[in-house]
């Protein structure tokens, strides 16, 4: 306890220590917090479907007719029509052969690394990946490879070394950045070395491509160039769990072989029937993809003319870049005063030294929302 209780200090010394707060209302734009309401910027409900009325009534409708509970995982009685039914029409979405249903992102990432690969492989990844997928490489017991963000180049050095099965992964979007990855070359350099092309998609699906389809869709990129799709439901699908989409010989290997599949309880058909729900509503409403893109593009306008340091990105996710951890955790409480929820991302969620307020930007925000922000982040920040 001492030990911990050291830590933790040490924590708390570096600016790094976490918390959370208590929100008392459905998520959407506006959040109670404390009794008091603020903005909310910094949600991964980026089309603003986690509270939609149509996903609400299908997850109701879908409890009173299966219950709560899915009973078991997948392979024993878990598995019920309306997985089954969200697993085709996702395979449709994705225009992939197969999908398979996750409880979790983070969980689906586990379980097809170390399904795919093992001490005799090497896994490539991009540095500034998703834990998940770090953590996926580690649990498979495979060489770990990372190269330099976005850098198709050092990727091609490391590959020179023999090695058995390689796989290649990848944020689509970068979850704290909010660039893409450069995945025609990436798909070109998996080609040149056989090596399969794992993509996660959590932040693109639903924000990206004319049909929501993400950034294999901006990218145009079929079965054939990237082997395997990972998306989160809990993101722009505005519900909980996960999915893996590709060819049928893989999908199935996963169904016998990946753990984190196999081990674990499926999660509720209700939740099945609201995703199927907000996924009809991503697929018409292209509306909240042109908002999001016009939002963004307002953002980045009004930061550029005050002069903030804003990274380069083209979706929903416009990082501001801080620095140290402690001014980062006093921008984001500042601004919190004045009535706006950013939070601040520190390492090592992000590299040492590079601790950002997140902002993210929703289908539901209006232009007053941002212009707003802009003048809250002005004063916070010059301060
Ligand atoms: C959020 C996220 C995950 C994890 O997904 P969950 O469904 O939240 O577990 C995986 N990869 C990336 C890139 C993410 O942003």
């Amino acid at each position: 306890m001492q030990h911990l209780n050291n830590q933790l200090a040490e924590l708390a010394q570096q600016g790094l220590y976490r918390s959370r707060r208590i929100i008392d209302s459905p998520q959407g734009i506006l959040l109670q917090i404390d009794g008091k309401q603020v903005i909310n910027f910094c949600s991964n409900d980026y089309l603003g479907l986690a509270n939609h009325p149509d996903v609400i009534h299908a997850f109701k409708k879908a409890a009173d007719t299966y219950g709560v509970g899915s009973g078991s995982a997948p392979l024993i009685c878990g598995y019920n029509s309306a997985h089954h039914a969200l697993e085709e029409e996702l395979a449709a979405f994705t225009q992939r052969d197969r999908v398979l249903l996750f409880p979790t992102g983070y969980m689906a990432n586990m379980g097809v690394i170390a399904a795919l690969v093992g001490r005799h492989d090497t896994v490539f990844q991009d540095r500034l990946n998703h834990a998940s997928l770090l953590d996926g490489g580690l649990l498979s017991g495979a060489r770990l490879k990372r190269y330099a963000h976005g850098d198709v180049e050092h990727l091609a050095v490391l590959m020179t070394k023999p090695t058995e099965k390689k796989l290649i992964v990848t944020d689509g979007v970068f979850s704290m950045d909010g660039d893409f990855a450069p995945l025609p070359d990436l798909v070109a350099q998996a080609k040149a070395h056989n090596a399969c092309l794992i993509v996660d998609d959590a932040h693109g699906l639903g924000v990206l491509g004319q049909q929501g389809g993400g950034v294999l869709e901006h990218y145009a990129l079929t079965q054939n160039d990237v082997s395997l799709l990972m998306g989160s439901l809990g993101k722009g699908f505005g519900t909980f769990g996960a999915f893996v989409a590709g060819p049928e010989i893989l999908i199935e290997t996963l169904i016998q072989k990946a753990r984190t599949y196999i081990y674990t309880t499926s999660f509720p058909a209700a939740v099945a029937e609201a995703t199927r729900a907000s996924l009809k509503l991503m697929t018409t409403e292209q509306w909240r993809r042109d908002k999001i893109q016009h939002l963004a593009k307002r953002f980045k306008q009004g930061a550029k003319q005050l002069n903030l340091p804003l990274l380069h990105s083209d979706c929903a996710i416009q990082p501001l870049i801080i620095g140290d951890s402690h001014l980062a955790v006093t921008v984001s409480n500042t601004l919190f005063g004045q009535g706006f929820l950013v939070s601040a991302i520190r390492p090592p969620t992000v590299p040492q030294g590079s601790a950002r307020l997140r902002v993210t930007i929703s289908a539901l925000h209006e232009e007053q929302h941002i212009d707003s922000l802009l003048d809250a982040f002005d004063k916070a920040y010059k301060s």
